[in-house]
């Protein structure tokens, strides 16, 4: 691949995660680039509107992805094709060299992903918790530390953030942070390396040299049996050496089913913790938090409509805030709620899609095949109760309604009835595999546009 092509897919990755789909493929996605020509990056662009936008993003979005890229790239120009034939064929800039040992600990961490940008909530405290006692105690404390929850939840940034932490206290920590593709990738290369199937020295010496090895997204380990074992043995090595070793994955490690028995007992011997879904006080926390990182002015209105409506991730909700402040920036709009609905409308049907105590009883009938009479009302068959209990918890959760207010719903019932019913439900989410895929279901069908 050639260097331009190279380094633009490193920067745009960057680029591409901090807003939509749709912006970035509208604009950014159409650059082609050229050459690099005194460390600046050198992008062709088909049209002048397409140039004009980008060229608006200099200062921010591009700023930021070049400095998060790490790459040597000084600056972007944009220029239109026919102002591309200026620019010499490139010119393959030499590759450093990298002592070995430098280049397996060259620090690949985002350094926006601190513990200070991270929003504690009830969703988290007890994750962020165990992550700051480990980032002040690496190896002794939680060892390993095995952190879960659904996608886009904060997981690999409260794993950077534990990364980040330590070295900024001693640089010289060998911090090793990988996906697992990259593990299964790095091994299987590895093993490629040598004839006789044996593990690679350097392989070894790299994971074994760690002081603290962070893998992240275990559940991609699925199948790949040899790969397991030479975690087996990197783990136990680790271990034994008192290094902290810090694991993420989507599911309960009881629920990586595809794995070795002993690994995912290793998994368990440590502190499991587990993140879940941001209420809507945390929802507004975390956009405010963002949009004070973004250095972004957004009025509180504009806070509790994007808080409001998107409901599903953290990710998910950090794109939608980005969308509005593009949108805003692109059209030169004054942001408010007019604005952020229509630049959102991508996400959200504004207009039909307003979640309601209805909705939620609707699609738990629905779901578990009940009459709606019968949830609302006395009876005390088991599914009923459960389906009611669980309707409680998403009302409770999703609308925040009082508690007396679901109970004179729930026709009249006491809102200790309904307190009991949302955190019986509200623990089971976090014991009861079925219970939490039924929510996730239940979830996903009232969110659904
Ligand atoms: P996961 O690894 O669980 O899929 P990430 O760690 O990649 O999720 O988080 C997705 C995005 O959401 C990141 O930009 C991250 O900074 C942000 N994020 C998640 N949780 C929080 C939080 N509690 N406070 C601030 N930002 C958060
Ligand atoms: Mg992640």
């Amino acid at each position: 691949m050639n260097e331009s092509v190279k380094v633009w897919k490193e920067i745009s990755s960057y680029i591409e995660a901090s807003m939509s789909t749709v912006s970035y493929e509208m604009w950014f996605g159409k650059l082609v680039p050229l050459t690099i020509e005194n460390n600046k990056l050198i992008l062709v662009a088909p049209l002048v509107s397409v140039k004009r936008t980008v060229d608006g993003f200099k200062d921010t979005v591009i700023k930021e992805a070049i400095e998060k890229s790490g790459t040597y790239i000084s600056d972007i120009v944009v220029v239109l094709e026919e102002e591309a034939e200026v620019y010499k064929p490139e010119k393959e800039p030499a590759p450093i060299e990298k002592p070995v040992e430098e280049d397996n600990f060259r620090n690949v961490l985002d350094p926006s992903f601190t513990f200070d940008n991270f929003v504690v909530g009830d969703c988290n405290n007890i994750a962020s918790s165990a992550a700051k006692a480990v980032a002040e105690n690496p190896g002794v404390l939680y060892n390993p530390l095995f952190i879960y929850g659904g996608v886009g939840l904060g997981k690999t940034h409260i794993m950077q953030a534990i990364g980040n932490y330590i070295l900024s206290a001693d640089k010289n920590k060998k911090i090793l942070y990988v996906t697992t593709e990259q593990f299964v990738n790095e091994f299987v290369d590895s093993i490629m390396k040598n004839k006789d199937n044996k593990l690679n020295k350097s392989f070894r010496e790299k994971y074994r040299s760690a002081d603290v090895l962070m893998i992240d997204d275990i559940q991609f380990l699925a199948n790949k049996t040899s790969t397991q074992e030479a975690l087996f043995h990197t783990f136990n090595d680790l271990y034994q050496n008192k290094k902290q070793i810090v694991l993420s994955s989507d599911r309960h490690p009881k629920e990586l089913t595809f794995l070795e028995e002993r690994l995912k007992s290793r998994f368990q011997s440590g502190l499991t913790v587990d993140i879940t879904n941001p209420s809507v006080e945390t929802r507004v926390a975390i956009l405010r938090k963002k949009a004070e990182i973004k250095k972004f002015r957004v009025s509180n209105d504009v806070i509790f409509f994007i808080a409001d409506n998107i409901t599903s991730n953290v990710r998910e909700l950090e794109g939608a805030l980005l969308k509005v402040m593009f949108y805003c920036d692109l059209m030169g709009k004054e942001c408010n709620v007019d604005v952020a609905k229509e630049a959102l409308k991508d996400y959200i049907d504004v207009t039909t899609h307003v979640i309601s105590i209805d909705n939620i009883v609707d699609a738990t009938c629905t779901y578990f095949n009940i009459k709606r009479a019968d949830i609302i009302g006395k009876k005390k068959v088991k599914n009923i109760v459960n389906a009611r209990q669980i309707a409680i918890y998403l009302i409770n959760d999703l609308l925040g309604i009082p508690l007396n207010g679901i109970g004179d719903y729930f026709g009249g019932r006491d809102h200790t009835t309904i307190m009991y019913a949302r955190d019986k439900i509200g623990s089971l989410c976090k014991t009861d595999p079925l219970v939490q895929a039924q929510i996730n279901d239940l979830r996903a069908m009232i969110q659904k546009k």
